[in-house]
């Protein structure tokens, strides 16, 4: 639900006035994405606006490819962004919508454009076009072609279409004012020629819409009510509106409002910049645990509550900001504490031997799922003589405030018993300590403990006999500077962080954990959140961990 306690956002108290004047209006909101790479945690933000905000006061959202330059998009992320989107829980209704199912109508509107002297088909070449544009502090120049008779113009109009001429040799543009403060009215192109096969009309066009020309008509077209967009648009809204105003069959019209878009520490949101990270092999894929795509974060383990929460609590602003990842940490952390079960797993393990524990003998450890909810119930744990530790929980020379494992120390084992190492057991050759032998104290089982001892510390652990091997991948941020698109002398990717992953090939899991399939995830127990990945096999488990359990973002809102 979006914030309805407090104050709206400055976007959702201009439809509550707009209903409040128009009583039959319907909410009618866009989602418009490009198919050129797949969608990020920015995406989401604005998918989440868009549906909510529509949600909310009982109106719809479309779903509206803006496929408008065939040489950049392709089929595939248009199946990428449409699974997304579902993921997130959205649903756009029967159909998806792409500008380019309004090539002709757009292109029948330009030639009522032309016909009214209100466009022409500019000969100049790219580079004169941008000079000739000129600074915004001068008049930019007026095109040598700018009054051809408009006879001439529909007719060149028309040659453009049929492919007649070549890529670059010629425009169609607006014909509005050169020497306009803002340089986008400063007739701004409307088509040019691209040789590309586009993926869903083929070979049809040769002409193709500019953004500004596709978007407002199809928006029109589509019935749209407010047509919500980032920042970098706002000096757009006059030419946005420059073409409405010479289409007056589009009433009521969209109404066109800027919003400040997410930027998030430690993270690049360019699709340019995260194309080239995949195709450089910087990563995976766009999927990768690591990136900041909606598939990514899915992959890394993240719900689809938690990011529409975050996009909530980061709400909507007039002004760019920057925000800290570890909120969008905090709200995975927030849902996954509630609906993961807590598991055992030993990430780096070393081998106990209870010396007097019976040979053959096991034990079910009865181990409560998720103290936060009673519903999930608990399950047995196989407890034996041989068991896994964290390797980090034993230090032979521990300091006085380590109450974990050392040399003469006791600990309890979770759900187990008290356990106090006897003896380290190490590699004759490399000095590395192989095992440890201990001895467990009988009467000190969790639940039935009448031993009277007391101990500091309880450690996690697997049995040797039960464990199942896994394989942990550690994520981290991908990037080590805070805002890797501020570094301007520096190229991002010289910017990566190179522990961004860490791989753990010898883990070992509880057996409960056998048959899980990818995307189920878990909290084990003081190592963080983890999910089961696409790569995992029944022989060889593979887990991604989500997020640390260390939650900054938590005790800051406590001390409030
Ligand atoms: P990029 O700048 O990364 O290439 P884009 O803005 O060109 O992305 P589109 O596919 O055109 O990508 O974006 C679709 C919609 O998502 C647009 O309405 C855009 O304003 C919005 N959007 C894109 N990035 C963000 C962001 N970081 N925060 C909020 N909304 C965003
Ligand atoms: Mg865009």
């Amino acid at each position: 639900m979006i914030e309805t306690t407090g104050s709206l956002n400055f976007i959702e108290q201009i439809v509550v006035d707009d209903l409040a004047r128009e009583k039959a209006l319907e909410i009618h909101t866009r989602f418009p994405p490009e198919p050129n790479g797949f969608l990020h945690i920015g995406h989401a933000k604005s998918i989440v606006l868009n549906f909510e905000l529509a949600k909310k006061y009982g109106g719809k959202t479309n779903l509206r490819f803006d496929d408008t330059n065939p040489a950049k998009e392709d089929e595939k992320y248009v199946e990428a962004i449409k699974e997304d989107v579902k993921w997130l829980g959205y649903d756009w209704g029967k159909v998806a919508f792409f500008a380019s199912d309004y090539f002709e109508e757009l292109y029948q509107l330009a030639i009522q454009l032309v016909k009214a002297g209100k466009a022409y088909v500019d000969q100049s070449s790219t580079e004169e076009i941008r000079r000739m544009r000129g600074i915004p502090i001068e008049p930019g120049e007026e095109s040598p072609y700018r009054d051809r008779p408009i006879k001439e113009n529909l007719d060149l109009f028309r040659k453009m279409k049929q492919g007649e001429f070549e890529e670059g040799s010629c425009v169609l543009r607006a014909k509005i004012d050169m020497a306009s403060p803002n340089m986008h009215l400063r007739d701004p192109i409307m088509y040019r020629i691209i040789d590309a096969p586009h993926h869903r009309t083929g070979t049809d066009w040769k002409i193709y819409p500019m953004y500004d020309w596709a978007h407002g008509q199809s928006d029109a077209m589509e019935g749209i009510t407010h047509s919500l967009c980032t920042l970098e648009f706002e000096v757009h809204r006059p030419l946005y509106d420059w073409y409405l105003d010479q289409l007056p069959e589009f009433t009521p019209r969209p109404r066109q409002i800027e919003f400040a878009r997410l930027n998030l520490t430690y993270t690049l949101m360019s699709k340019r910049k995260l194309l080239e990270l995949v195709e450089g092999g910087y990563v995976s894929g766009w999927d990768d645990p690591r990136m900041p795509t909606i598939s990514g974060l899915r992959r890394r383990g993240y719900t689809p509550a938690s990011i529409k929460n975050f996009a909530q609590r980061v709400g909507i602003a007039k002004r760019e900001n920057m925000i800290d990842l570890g909120l969008l940490e905090h709200s995975v952390r927030e849902d996954l504490n509630k609906i993961t079960p807590r598991v055992m797993a030993v990430l780096n393990p070393l081998k106990i031997v209870l010396t007097n524990y019976p040979e053959n003998q096991v034990e079910e450890m009865e181990v409560i799922n998720n103290p936060e909810d009673d519903t999930q119930g608990s399950r047995k744990v196989p407890f034996s003589r041989e068991l896994f530790i964290e390797r980090e929980d034993f230090m032979e020379d521990p300091p006085k405030k380590f109450f974990r494992l050392g040399p003469g120390r006791m600990v309890r084992l979770k759900s187990g018993y008290i356990i106090q190492c006897d003896e380290v057991v190490k590699d004759a050759q490399t000095g590395e300590t192989q095992e440890l032998h201990c001895t467990y104290f009988p009467d000190s089982r969790s639940g039935s403990d009448t031993s009277g001892l007391k101990v500091r510390g309880t450690l996690h652990w697997v049995s040797a006999q039960h464990a199942v091997d896994a394989e942990v991948r550690l994520y981290d941020r991908l990037f080590k500077v805070e805002d890797p698109a501020g570094e301007k002398d520096m190229d991002y990717r010289d910017l990566l962080n190179p522990e961004s992953l860490i791989v753990l090939p010898a883990a070992k899991v509880e057996p409960y954990l056998q048959h899980s399939k990818p995307e189920d995830r878990y909290q084990f127990m003081r190592k963080g959140y983890f999910c089961v990945d696409k790569d995992s096999a029944p022989d060889k488990l593979v887990f991604n961990r989500t997020v640390t359990l260390k939650d900054s973002w938590a005790k800051l809102a406590k001390k409030k």
